[in-house]
């Protein structure tokens, strides 16, 4: 192994010289450590004491230089998962003179991404927290290439998908443990330390209880780009051919109890051939290479329904709820559906029906047993049709109902599919516009008074610069009107670029006029430069 980093292909005397005079060199983006990624020259990490070291010499940099709030709490988080007090990241300081007392360091010639995976054996983690942040991440600096390495910090074996991650770079990705291997002392030529936060959507349930992110930054149009990169990647093409139904199964725990009937329901209502898939009787590539080209995408929630982002556009997302649970509580799979530009439809069905619940108290904790808990709580658990919204991960309640087994009532099932679903629309990609309109250019108002009592603003404006370029469908303009002192306006919404208003203005007054425009009901543009009018 320690062979990888051959020494020749870097002049290693050269180094170290560099390391010695120079030091260690880091420039950081970022106000706070959860929006912060940094760029190091010559970032050390000794083995033997598992810490990161910075070496002081007089060309030294260290950008932002924070003093002992680099400690408060950390210098940045090094997964994806924002402000987790177990993926902090930190590096221990020393002067470039100690490096005469140390053991030789070697050097790691690549330019390198350090970070830590969040929970490598759980599809959803591998994919929101992971996979997604790196591959932007990389995209972020153009030094993080096809030849980029990437190393993994959070000191857990390769997981259940390392196959995945191997895809992002053509290195092979090292995982803490392994860098023992190379020697007491690593330097990295090039690194980036830490993730960025762009493309995450949801939040785990660690302070508040689980939901989206407040302000969710990525589009579908970011997702299905990635999952084409996947899919190239592992050499999958989109199935084409006649539409049909994936059932992403889970086989040992959180089952669907009539399977043989769900099929058959879905089969004869949409008259669509249907397949089951699941993570243990199938690779995860054929799973992909099978759901890229389906029309709709029914599971149990969990991990497995991440996949859903290699759907057409235009496919269904059902996802099933076992009993007392609320799906308006558990949204990763429903907030990555609804994205805009994801295109996707998506329908939550939950089981009502305790009788079609198959319940597991005896099992271990994490799978949702409850016998270690008090009878009390046993007893009021049992009784509770609901589970009340709670933080993560290790509420019982919580765990006990959602490994429940459920028999799918067939007509309830069905029932809000054909409520929900646009049949038409199943499978047609009809990818929306998302170009929003520019300001509009020259607006202007005059004014005048009819009478003591009555007075005319008329406002005018030309198009926004694209729209000559755009074939748009509808095309408005909002018009909002203040009296100057007043903390409220009158909005209007019209058709043409320009309007004589008359109803509420009065002579003598100061107006504040804004104009912007509006593409298909729902593409905002900017407001122009307000106008002040008197009348
Ligand atoms: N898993 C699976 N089949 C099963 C149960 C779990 O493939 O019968 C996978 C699941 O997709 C996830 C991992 O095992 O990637 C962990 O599952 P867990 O139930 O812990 O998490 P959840 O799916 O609720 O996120």
């Amino acid at each position: 192994q320690s062979q990888e980093f051959s020494q020749v292909r870097i002049d290693y005397h050269g180094a170290l010289l560099a390391l010695q005079e120079h030091g260690t060199r880091m420039v950081c983006t970022g106000k706070m450590h959860t929006d912060r990624i940094c760029r190091f020259d010559y970032l050390c990490y000794c083995t033997e004491a598992e810490e990161f070291v910075f070496f002081h010499s007089n060309a030294s940099v260290m950008l932002p230089n924070l003093g002992p709030r680099r400690f408060q709490p950390a210098l940045l988080d090094l997964s994806s998962v924002e402000d987790h007090n177990t993926q902090y990241f930190n590096f221990l300081e020393l002067p470039a003179a100690a490096l005469k007392f140390m053991p030789k360091p070697v050097f790691v010639p690549d330019v390198t991404l350090i970070l830590n995976r969040f929970n490598p054996d759980n599809l959803m983690h591998i994919f929101h927290d992971d996979l997604l942040p790196i591959y932007y991440t990389m995209q972020q600096y153009s030094d993080l290439d096809d030849e980029a390495r990437l190393v993994f910090m959070e000191g857990w074996g390769e997981g259940a998908h390392f196959d995945l991650y191997r895809l992002l770079s053509s290195k092979q990705p090292l995982l803490k443990e392994q860098l023992k291997t190379f020697g007491k002392l690593m330097c990295f030529t090039k690194s980036y330390v830490g993730l960025s936060k762009m493309t995450t959507w949801y939040q785990y349930g660690f302070v508040q209880p689980q939901g989206p992110k407040a302000n969710i930054l990525i589009s579908g149009n970011e997702i299905h780009q990635f999952a084409s990169f996947l899919m190239e990647r592992l050499n999958v093409t989109q199935e084409e051919g006649d539409d049909y139904i994936v059932v992403f199964k889970r086989t040992t725990n959180r089952l669907i109890l009539n399977e043989a009937e769900l099929l058959l329901s879905l089969a004869q209502e949409f008259q669509m051939r249907t397949v089951t898939v699941s993570l243990e009787e199938q690779s995860f590539d054929s799973i992909i290479q099978i759901i890229s080209g389906a029309t709709m995408l029914v599971s149990m929630h969990g991990a497995q329904m991440i996949s859903s982002m290699f759907l057409p556009r235009g496919a269904a997302v059902v996802e099933l709820f076992p009993y007392a649970i609320n799906p308006e509580q558990y949204t990763p799979y429903k907030t990555l559906a609804s994205l805009p530009g994801m295109d996707l439809q998506y329908v939550a069905w939950r089981n009502t029906m305790e009788e079609n619940t198959v319940t597991y108290p005896d099992r271990h904790w994490d799978q949702g047993g409850i016998i270690h808990l008090e009878k009390e709580e046993q007893e009021r658990i049992l009784a509770s049709k609901e589970v009340p919204r709670h933080l993560c991960c290790r509420n019982p309640e919580w765990l006990f109902r959602i490994y429940q087994d459920t028999t799918v009532d067939i007509a309830s099932f069905l029932d809000i599919l054909r409520e929900t679903l646009k049949k038409p629309n199943l499978k047609k990609a009809k990818v929306a516009s998302t170009v929003h309109p520019g300001r509009v250019r020259e607006p202007k108002c005059q004014t005048s008074v009819q009478a003591t009592n009555e007075a005319k603003l008329s406002v005018s404006w030309q198009i926004p610069w694209n729209l000559k370029y755009l074939k748009v469908k509808e095309v408005k303009y909002e018009v909002w009107i203040q009296e100057q002192g007043e903390n409220t306006y009158m909005p209007y919404i019209l058709p043409h670029q320009n309007y004589t208003f008359s109803e509420n203005i009065k002579p003598f007054t100061t107006y504040l006029v804004w104009v912007r425009c509006i593409f298909n009901k729902n593409l905002l543009g900017p407001f122009a430069d307000v106008l002040i009018c008197k009348t």
